[in-house]
């Protein structure tokens, strides 16, 4: 049946039978059939620059993303919005945020083009029940989606929706909420957290001479431990990162950059493998630290 056909029969259907056959039409259409569980990335996105500059992170970003079957759609929980109750975007064609200042033009002028998804905002509204999931229509993708799902996705075609952090809640409701949309990962969905594990701006050592590649102490302290945590899949070490200490007090000065990572840690099942890239501590005070959780 062609389109004209098929909106003709549509015409003299009576109203019961139009939306049965709408509703077969959504699930011959719908994109998000049963696949393979995808796996889960946390991305160290470190300085919006990386979004244009050729280096070793922005490599390391690309060879993953060549690891991972092309998915159907990417939910990206970003450090770069904020809201209080947590919001999906769903509209169509979310606008490319340039959300910094003080960058080169050349870093303004990048348009991630990639489309919304309703259906998946709508879906995951759906599924999660420990909330109201807002769905949002103004937002779009923020620097912490678009500057590292570019060197993964390049050609902008993989549908990206963006789920915020609600600001008023404690690390535990985060980890909870993300073991509510797993089976997304069935569904083709690529869940990416980006933040950083250690982000502390205000201490950046711009002074140093290697720059580059310096990390205070405690820098170095919390990272190894948040490593351990990691790999051992001590979660609730992670979830409790305010009692742990000083290095964690300056490594994680507000959780935006942080919380990410407990969406992506709260994904990993058992006898999954769980491995670290872009693992390197850059201006003193920052950790590119980046983590892949594969079906075993
Ligand atoms: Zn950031």
């Amino acid at each position: 049946m062609d389109r004209k056909q098929f909106l003709k029969s549509m015409a003299v259907l009576p109203v019961a039978a139009t939306a049965m056959k709408l509703e077969e039409l959504n699930k011959i259409t719908a994109p998000f059939s049963t696949t393979d569980k995808m796996p889960v990335l946390f991305l160290g996105h470190g300085s919006p620059m990386n979004a244009i500059e050729e280096n070793e992170f922005v490599k390391g970003f690309r060879e993953v993303g060549k690891t991972i079957s092309k998915p159907a759609a990417i939910l990206c929980v970003s450090a770069h919005w904020e809201t209080k109750g947590t919001f999906v975007t769903a509209m169509e064609k979310p606008q490319t945020i340039h959300d910094f200042g003080g960058f080169p033009q050349a870093l303004f002028d990048v348009q991630y083009p990639a489309p919304g998804n309703t259906e998946l905002a709508k879906e995951t509204k759906s599924i999660v029940k420990k909330t109201e999931l807002g769905l949002d229509y103004k937002w779009g993708l923020d620097h912490g989606a678009w500057s590292v799902i570019k060197h993964l996705y390049p050609a902008a075609d993989v549908p990206v929706i963006q789920m915020s952090l609600d600001y008023t809640q404690a690390p535990q409701y985060h980890y909870d909420l993300a073991k509510e949309f797993s089976s997304l990962r069935k569904k083709g969905v690529l869940i990416i957290g980006s933040g950083n594990m250690v982000h502390n701006l205000r201490m950046v050592a711009w002074d140093k001479l290697n720059a580059e590649e310096y990390a205070y102490d405690w820098a170095i302290e919390a990272s190894t431990k948040m490593k351990k945590y990691i790999l051992d899949g001590d979660h609730q070490q992670l979830i409790n990162y305010k009692t742990q200490g000083k290095a964690f007090d300056l490594a994680i000065p507000s959780p935006d950059h942080y919380l990410p990572l407990l969406y992506t840690m709260a994904l990993k099942e058992k006898n999954e493998n769980i491995s670290l890239f872009n693992d390197k501590a850059v201006r003193g005070s920052l950790t590119m630290t980046s983590v892949k959780i594969d079906t075993a």
